[in-house]
């Protein structure tokens, strides 16, 4: 069972369910949030193993080139352009179709392999399961192609928590495209309801299955009718309390610091679980 943990909005709470659900069903934790991997605050990780994670990207050989531009008007990322008779790459633009090298009529393009982040595996100092922790390249665009390649390679027998990255672009798809279960951590604000509804379509859309929860709710009466339209409701509402930010300050998993929350997690999710 892969339970993806998602939220259209940053700062919605998404690390601290994920890793409340790692702890409550002692899951391997994988955190896909590689542009900020912070998961590891909470769970501890220890003598974690390092794997280098790299893309192909276009190199071009000038003798060969001829300066006929296929290259740059095929593609569809412009990240080539032409000056002078020459040929440039915008590296941060490239997604390694292998387009270009396909269409040069010269063979003037091979390909290098080029590092995006690395993938730091582990064990939890509090749960004792598996940590797997991406982390993007400081400067680097290919978060999508990191988490890609991690998905790729989830190997965990028993149930795994994703914490995915905030927002609804290509990198959170990639995050929510692996689940059998995603869990949206609604922030009960207009702009959390916003960008909620947004993550909602693009879950309708792939035929996920999702457990909504409301986090740092002072009321969910605006979030629970924007829901009801839609025939979906909430599976759980974490109030806003002082004491569990001091917890979260201090380094603690939520779910292991305040034993109602778990309990109310721990219902939420294993209800959905359990279904046929
Ligand atoms: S590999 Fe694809 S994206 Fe990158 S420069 Fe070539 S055509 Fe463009
Ligand atoms: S398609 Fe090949 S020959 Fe033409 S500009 Fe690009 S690299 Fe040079």
């Amino acid at each position: 069972m892969i339970i993806s943990v998602v939220s259209g909005k940053g700062g919605a709470g998404k690390t601290t369910i994920a890793t409340s659900l790692a702890h409550i069903f002692q899951a391997d934790y994988y955190d896909l949030d590689v542009d900020a991997p912070n998961g590891e605050y909470f769970l501890q990780p220890e003598n974690e193993t390092i794997r280098a994670v790299s893309q192909q990207q276009p190199e071009i050989n000038e003798s060969l080139c001829s300066a006929c531009g296929v290259c740059t008007k095929e593609c569809r990322f412009n990240a080539l352009y032409k000056v002078a008779n020459h040929i440039y790459l915008t590296e941060t633009l490239c997604h390694s179709c292998n387009l270009c090298r396909e269409v040069c009529p010269e063979g003037a393009i091979s390909y290098k392999q080029a590092s995006i982040g690395k993938v730091r595996t582990g064990h939890s100092g509090k749960t004792g399961a598996r940590t797997i922790i991406g982390d993007l390249d400081i400067g680097s665009t290919r978060g999508t192609a990191l988490i890609q390649d991690i998905v790729q390679r989830i190997d965990s027998p028993g149930t795994v928590v994703i914490d995915g990255p905030p927002g609804n672009s290509c990198a959170a798809v990639a995050a929510i495209k692996p689940a059998d279960l995603v869990v949206l951590v609604a922030e009960p604000t207009p702009f959390g309801i916003h960008d909620m509804l947004q993550t909602l379509d693009i879950l309708k859309d792939l035929q996920k299955s999702v457990v909504i929860i409301a986090n740092k709710s002072q009321g969910d009466e605006q979030l629970t009718s924007v829901l009801a339209e839609r025939g979906l409701k909430l599976a759980a509402s974490i109030p806003l309390k002082t004491e569990h930010h001091k917890a979260l300050l201090n380094g603690e998993i939520l779910s292991q610091s305040d034993q109602q929350i778990c309990r109310l997690l721990q219902q939420a999710v294993a209800a959905e679980i359990d279904k046929p």
